[in-house]
């Protein structure tokens, strides 16, 4: 069994293999490490990855990519609209609200959420994976945005169960690129820190993140990030290009989705020849409206006033992760970079002009996010060892629980996590009460999502004591390892008689107070505040049951996708077979021509039979590309058959003359 780390981008994913000997990036079915982010439908199958971006131009309305920024979000949030702009596939909301992608597929019209399109890249990951460890893979670690909320977290890892991925850890992507550069460090000190700034700057978004190394250890300090990336300069240039196509030739590239889509493609690439040059560059696209050919050009200068804003926003990201990691400039060792936009000359000079260093390049910029996922599955998982590195990453908001009044208790709030607070970590809070009552967790502060409900839970089973009074009741509410916020436990403790129940009251109250939380030190120290045997004896814990709405697929909707994932997982591999067979007879019908006529075969048969044969291949190869062009696998592996039958002879007869006096010396020997 073999471990992995995916690095799921907007634009492109990259999975690495923790293997003994090391970590390893993959390359997928067209020997490229990058796989686009991009699913694609037609008639019989599903395309994914390399293939389907491929195909973009002449298939927009069944391509769909960007959907990263989708996930956990319904159709009605401002967010999706503003993302729908850039995905030419049609969009509706389906019955729930959420989303769905309309595509055609199996011949008919399709409804796909986010979750399962991200599903159905797992599912290449993982086949891609597969290939090239030789080996089942299942469990993986997957990075994602540090912004991510609660709603996406849990969408992704929807995503990856649908796909039949066993996730040990959803990371924060900066955390994974930390881990990437400390890991291999031998030079880190116990007590003195070490402090570096990761940037990632991507398609979609801006991530910078401070950490602090010691001798095997990293801590996350602090994060800010902005929701923009290199398809937010591209867009700047398109604007530019279109209006100066428009003025020139009096065409407007931004009424025909594909004429915009190859401009978008000719302005990236275009955006990636200036980062490593600052002198004009041309612009040609031919045939690009109406027959017209265009052509312009550009030079850096040029494109850094455009994109003006846009920098302008790294920059103060920049800014704000200065002041919130709460670091000196003489205390930041060093500023690494990585993200296909971090190559942006004007990006590496910001960060010189904010942290005063030269912006560094030690890890692979495209690779290190999921080079660090793998590191963190190979920590984790039983099946790969490697030396341990303890990973302590950040709650990037602040949590607030709040509980609803019952009888005459009030209702009442607190800030259980600070922004920043370390994760994964647990800590206690008691509430006093006489029955059930509810308890939400929600952000404490402004989130990139509509929503700031994190979840609410109905703490149920809650009884007074004999006496009428309220009993205590402890809630664990848990940052776990995906940085999803959770009560993971209430317990009741019933004060069982009175003398004991004093004596459990005045260690309570000096232990923690009521609605205050309590530290729990801590992984993986969950509970151990309980651990006085004199309390034990004096109060009984009792576990109650939890109901709890929050984000997320309902049990019964997750099992619907996984089988309908499995079901196309199984369609795609009878087309893949059917596909096979054709090409196989194809090719077998070209090849015995050829070797019939003027080839290695044409002596070994009578001239009529021959001719009979190469008329047979005629006419398949007629009947390929007429009714044949479309047939059930069977239909193509029993022609094949057929046509074997009546060659076969002749090769065997070719190859019994091959072998010649040997084969005649053998049968003589054996009379
Ligand atoms: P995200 O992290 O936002 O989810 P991603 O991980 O898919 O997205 P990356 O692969 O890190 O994104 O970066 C892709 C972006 O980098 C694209 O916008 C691409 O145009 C840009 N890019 C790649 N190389 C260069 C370059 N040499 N100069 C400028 N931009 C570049
Ligand atoms: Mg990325």
């Amino acid at each position: 069994m073999s471990v992995i780390g995916i690095d799921f981008g907007n634009e492109s994913c990259y999975v690495a293999a923790a293997k003994s000997g090391g970590i390893e990036t993959l390359a997928n079915d067209y020997s490229l490490r990058a796989t686009p982010s991009f699913v694609a439908f037609d008639g019989k199958k599903r395309i994914i990855g390399v293939a389907a971006k491929n195909q973009q131009v002449t298939n927009m309305k069944n391509t769909v990519g960007g959907f990263k920024r989708l996930l956990g979000r319904k159709f009605n949030d401002p967010h999706v609209k503003h993302e729908l702009t850039s995905i030419p596939a049609r969009v509706e909301a389906r019955g729930d609200g959420s989303i769905g992608i309309k595509v055609n597929y199996l011949g008919e019209d399709q409804h796909f959420g986010p979750e399962q399109l991200t599903a159905m890249l797992f599912t290449k990951l993982k086949e891609t994976s597969a290939a090239a460890m030789q080996t089942q893979v299942n469990d993986c670690v997957i990075a994602c945005p540090v912004f991510f909320t609660n709603a996406e977290r849990k969408a992704l890892l929807d995503a990856a169960q649908i796909a039949g991925l066993n996730v040990l850890r959803l990371m924060n992507e900066t955390t994974a690129t930390a881990l990437a550069y400390g890991f291999y460090k031998n030079d880190l000190f116990e007590d003195k820190p070490r402090n570096v700034i990761f940037v990632d700057f991507g398609h979609s978004s801006l991530q910078a993140s401070a950490c602090a190394f010691t001798k095997g250890k990293l801590k996350m300090l602090a994060s800010t990030w902005d929701q923009i990336g290199g398809r937010d300069i591209d867009l700047a240039l398109g604007d530019y290009f279109a209006k100066e196509f428009q003025d020139r030739y009096k065409i407007n590239a931004k009424t025909n989705a594909r004429a915009n889509l190859r401009l978008l493609t000719e302005i990236e690439k275009l955006k990636k020849q200036m980062s490593a040059n600052s002198t004009k560059l041309p612009l040609n696209i031919e045939c690009f409206l109406d027959d017209i050919d265009v052509s312009s050009s550009m030079q850096r200068s040029q494109m850094e006033e455009l994109c003006a804003p846009v920098l302008q926003r790294v920059e103060q990201t920049f800014k704000r992760l200065l002041a919130e990691s709460k670091l000196q400039l003489d205390d930041i060792h060093s500023v690494e970079i990585v993200g296909g936009s971090s190559r942006i000359p004007s990006v590496k000079q910001l960060i010189e002009q904010v942290f005063n260093k030269p912006a560094s390049t030690t890890l692979n910029q495209d690779e290190a996010v999921s080079r660090g996922a793998a590191l963190q599955c190979a920590i984790m998982s039983p099946a790969v060892r490697v030396r341990e590195f303890g990973v302590t990453d950040i709650q990037n908001y602040a949590v607030k629980v709040l509980w609803d009044s019952e009888g005459s208790a009030a209702p009442g709030e607190i800030e259980i996590f600070p922004q920043y607070h370390a994760s994964p970590f647990s800590r206690l809070l008691t509430i006093n009460r006489k029955g059930p009552f509810n308890v939400s967790i929600v952000y404490g502060q402004q989130v990139p999502y509509p929503d700031q409900t994190i979840g609410v839970w109905k703490v149920k089973d809650v009884k007074p004591t004999e006496r009428g009074e309220g009993q205590d009741v402890k809630l664990k509410v848990r940052i776990n390892n995906n940085g999803i916020v959770l009560i993971s436990s209430a317990t009741l403790v019933e004060k069982k008689e009175a003398e004991e129940a004093a004596a459990a009251a005045e260690q309570a109250a000096s232990e923690e107070k009521p609605g205050e939380p309590t530290n729990n030190a801590g992984e993986p120290a969950d509970g151990q505040q309980e651990g006085s045997d004199k309390k034990k004896k004096a109060s009984k814990a009792t576990e109650l049951p939890l109901e709890c709405t929050t984000h997320g697929f309902s049990p019964v909707d997750l099992g619907n996708y996984t089988q309908q994932e499995s079901k196309m997982i199984g369609n795609d591999q009878k087309e893949t077979e059917r596909i096979d067979a054709k090409n196989a007879l194809e090719e077998f019908v070209y090849d015995m021509r050829n070797k019939l006529q003027g080839g290695a075969l044409e002596r070994f048969v009578v001239e009529a039979e021959r001719e009979a044969i190469v008329a047979q291949l005629n006419d398949l190869e007629n009947w390929l590309y007429e009714d044949g062009e479309d047939c059930e696998r069977e239909i193509y592996t029993s022609r094949l058959q057929a046509l074997h039958q009546k060659t076969d002879p002749i090769k065997v007869r070719a190859s019994d003359y091959e072998q010649g006096p040997a084969a005649f010396d053998e049968l003589k020997n054996s009379i």
